[in-house]
């Protein structure tokens, strides 16, 4: 199983657009790994979860051509992760040849917009398919798992396991502390002998401290839940242990009761760093990672 990710960034990416905080400016002038789109990955050539504005980017940056996506896997509905608009390039006039049909899987509340797009799903070579928290279904080489996030509430956004080619993944982001519905769920599959090989979990505000319900985590809070997937089992030994989905943090953010405290996710380098020590690394834009008995 490869994974590619297609961005590794938070609602507003990173640096923001018009934001010239210290954080946004580093990255700015520094480049590289620090500069995230907003968060997507991609399975092999054909698995994608999120459908955010970067996607195109995405394209452009790694000169993929998206035409053997067979399955898209979304998370929840907040725009950074899912663009209605990109479901129109999948018509005749902009996509020239034969498609397969792409499922789209999410919750019921998530795809319920979709269905009012202004474009058939024959049209758009589409099948919506709502799933429940909990639920596990195969689709093509893959077994998935979705399990209930705590964020956007009203939407009931989910994390995924995807299963596949001898290798398993959990991908959490904008999930806030898992749900004990969620650890349970991932019992479940390590007691059948589904145990990850990579775990990617999001550290969106970084070094700020953040409520126990917080829709959100921080670096502390990920490395917690790292540290829980393994002391439950649930991780292999050899787990990959990853964080995504960082913001540089604004000062509306900021603890109001004490503004000049820390806040967002620092650039990659200083980001790594306070990661490392945990077995912890942060993805980045371009990562690349391969799973499985036929990784290298
Ligand atoms: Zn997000
Ligand atoms: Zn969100």
């Amino acid at each position: 199983m490869r994974l590619l990710f297609l961005g590794t960034g938070a609602s507003q990416g990173y640096p923001a657009l018009f934001c010239a905080c210290d954080n946004c400016d580093a990255a700015r002038s520094r480049g590289g790994k620090s500069l995230r789109r907003r968060s997507a990955l991609l399975i092999d050539d054909d698995l994608l979860i999120d459908f955010g504005p970067d996607l195109f980017a995405a394209t452009l940056a790694h000169r993929l051509a998206l035409h053997r996506v067979r399955y898209l896997l979304l998370t929840h509905g907040h725009g950074d992760h899912l663009l209605p608009k990109n479901f129109d390039y999948r018509r005749a006039q902009w996509a020239q040849q034969d498609l397969p049909t792409m499922e789209v899987y999410g919750s019921e509340p998530t795809l319920r917009p979709l269905q009012a797009l202004e474009w058939s799903p024959a049209e758009l070579r589409v099948e919506l398919r709502p799933v429940e928290p909990g639920q596990t279904w195969q689709m093509g080489p893959y077994r998935v798992t979705a399990l209930p996030a705590h964020h956007a509430l009203g939407q009931q956004a989910l994390t995924y396991v995807v299963e596949g080619d001898g290798a398993a993944v959990l991908y959490a982001t904008d999930t806030g502390a898992f749900p004990a519905h969620a650890w349970a769920g991932l019992q479940r599959l390590a007691a059948r002998g589904a145990r990850l090989d990579a775990s990617v979990i999001e550290a969106t505000m970084g070094v700020r401290p953040l409520p126990p319900d917080a829709g959100h985590m921080n670096f502390a809070r990920c490395v917690e839940h790292h540290q829980q997937l393994r002391e439950r089992g649930v991780a292999s030994e050899r787990c990959l242990q990853l964080a995504t989905h960082f913001a540089p943090g604004c000062r509306q953010w900021a603890d109001r009761a004490h503004p000049d405290e820390p806040y967002g996710a620092p650039p990659h380098e200083e980001t790594s760093a306070l990661l490392a020590p945990h077995g912890v690394q942060p993805a980045y834009d371009g990562l690349e990672l391969r799973l499985g008995p036929t990784a290298r």
